[in-house]
């Protein structure tokens, strides 16, 4: 029955786990400063208003407004003072501090409702008491002990001090009247303490599952950047495969084709590959790959782009240059790869192909003609740059613009490869 209770209670007054204590602390601390800074600016003008345009110069009244300005404008230094330097853990003195404006206030309304003159028989509750005791449960936002505290201290001592201060009074309902104002404040000031803490906890709880969605999201796009790279990249040298090399060359063609803007395609292929597989065994083969795919992937610009086109064979594609402008590129990258030592201190060469896509209609015809110019660097005993200049393509043995097949043609050329 009692833990029903208690659960009953724990559903109506949410519960903020430990972890979170120190930020609702704070930000508690916060939410009641900005109205400490609000309240004590309204209060230090409304009693120099008191003080200086109510009051008769000189007059002891006039003191206590003054008094009660300088109180405030106390408070409002302070609450300058949290609200431009946030404290980042709170002691004793700001949770003392937190309570002290409702304290103070309670304490002026207290000393008024002592000072009122009364008939004998009708007690009233003078206004400045009802408006700090309301006024505090709705601006601030304290704890169930605080408020309990702060409504508990104010009552009893209204009801201790009362009859003492004014022993006329005889009629007790003033009693009942002071205590169950109390008793309402609190009940407000709890209600509001209630829903500054479910909106702490509901915000609390969209921010961990936003937390927990952006991590998701950053794995989701972990995944997707893996899989996108596994279905573009060659495993071996991380370059272009020739699925996406194939892709690159359609989208490249398409806008030559409708731009009028040349591309050039460089073949290469790495000399006596298979000797260096068969003297130092495939692992070495493979590290020899790898480094010959860094120096390509270095050496170009940004707009170009290279892959892995079979085996030990290379394609770079360069973007806006004819066969005149991929030379030396082509042979900057031969002189590249001969004059690195791979393994050993053995140097590795290679023999490049060049082709332009202004001298032939289709794709096929293109890669046909750079496979060509590499058998042909090939035969001319490798590791040297053969070029398909326009005068070349003239003297293939076919109209390269009719689309045949050149790789018909080729098969006539003699070549040594595997
Ligand atoms: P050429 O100068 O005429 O090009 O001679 P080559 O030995 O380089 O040419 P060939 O086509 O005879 O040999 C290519 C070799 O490349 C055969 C194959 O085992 C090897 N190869 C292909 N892919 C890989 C790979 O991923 N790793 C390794 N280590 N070797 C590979
Ligand atoms: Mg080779
Ligand atoms: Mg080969």
């Amino acid at each position: 029955m009692s833990q029903k209770f208690a659960n009953q209670i724990q559903k109506f007054f949410p519960y903020v786990y430990r972890a979170y204590r120190k930020e609702f602390a704070l930000r508690k601390f916060h939410r009641n400063n900005v109205m400490i800074v609000v309240l004590s600016l309204f209060l230090f003008f409304e009693q120099l208003v008191y003080a200086f345009q109510v009051s008769a110069p000189g007059s002891n009244r006039q003191m206590v407004y003054v008094q009660s300005a300088l109180a405030m404008l106390f408070f409002v230094f302070l609450s300058l003072f949290y609200q431009f330097r946030k404290p980042q853990a709170l002691n004793y003195f700001h949770r003392f501090y937190e309570i002290s404006l409702c304290l103070v206030g309670m304490i002026v309304a207290l000393i008024r409702f002592m000072f009122i003159e009364y008939d004998s028989t009708v007690v009233h509750l003078p206004t400045i008491y009802i408006a700090v005791i309301y006024g505090s449960a709705v601006i601030f936002i304290f704890s169930l002990r605080q408020s309990f505290a702060l409504y508990s201290l104010l009552s009893l001592s209204t009801i201790i001090l009362l009859p003492r201060v004014h022993p006329e009074i005889v009629v007790s309902c003033y009693i009942w009247d002071i205590g169950s104002n109390s008793i309402i404040a609190f009940l407000v000031s709890a209600l509001h303490y209630r829903n500054f803490t479910k909106e702490f906890i509901s915000n609390k709880i969209i921010a961990d599952k936003n937390k927990t969605l952006l991590a998701k999201n950053k794995e989701i796009e972990r995944i997707n950047q893996e899989l996108q790279n596994q279905a573009e990249r060659d495993e071996l040298t991380g370059l272009f495969n020739r699925r996406k090399i194939n892709q690159l060359l359609r989208d490249l063609h398409k806008r030559a084709l409708r731009y009028e803007k040349d591309f050039a395609v460089i073949l290469l292929d790495i000399d006596y590959f298979k000797t260096i597989n068969d003297s130092f065994g495939h692992a070495t083969g493979d590290r020899v790959l790898k480094s010959i795919a860094n120096i390509l992937h270095g050496s170009l610009r940004e707009v170009d782009s290279c892959g892995r086109w079979g085996g030990e064979e290379f394609i770079v594609i360069c973007p806006d240059i004819d066969c005149s402008g991929a030379q030396p590129l082509a042979e900057r990258l031969r002189q590249a790869i001969g004059t690195c030592s791979f393994y050993e201190s053995q140097q590795v060469t290679a023999s490049f192909g060049i082709a332009c896509q202004s001298n032939y209609s289709t794709l096929t015809q293109l890669l046909n003609a750079a496979d060509m110019c590499l058998y042909e660097a090939k035969n001319k005993g490798r590791n040297r740059v053969i070029t398909d200049s326009a005068s070349r393509s003239l003297s293939f043995p076919f109209n390269n613009r009719t689309g045949w097949n050149i790789r018909a043609a080729a098969k006539t050329v003699p070549r040594d490869r595997h």
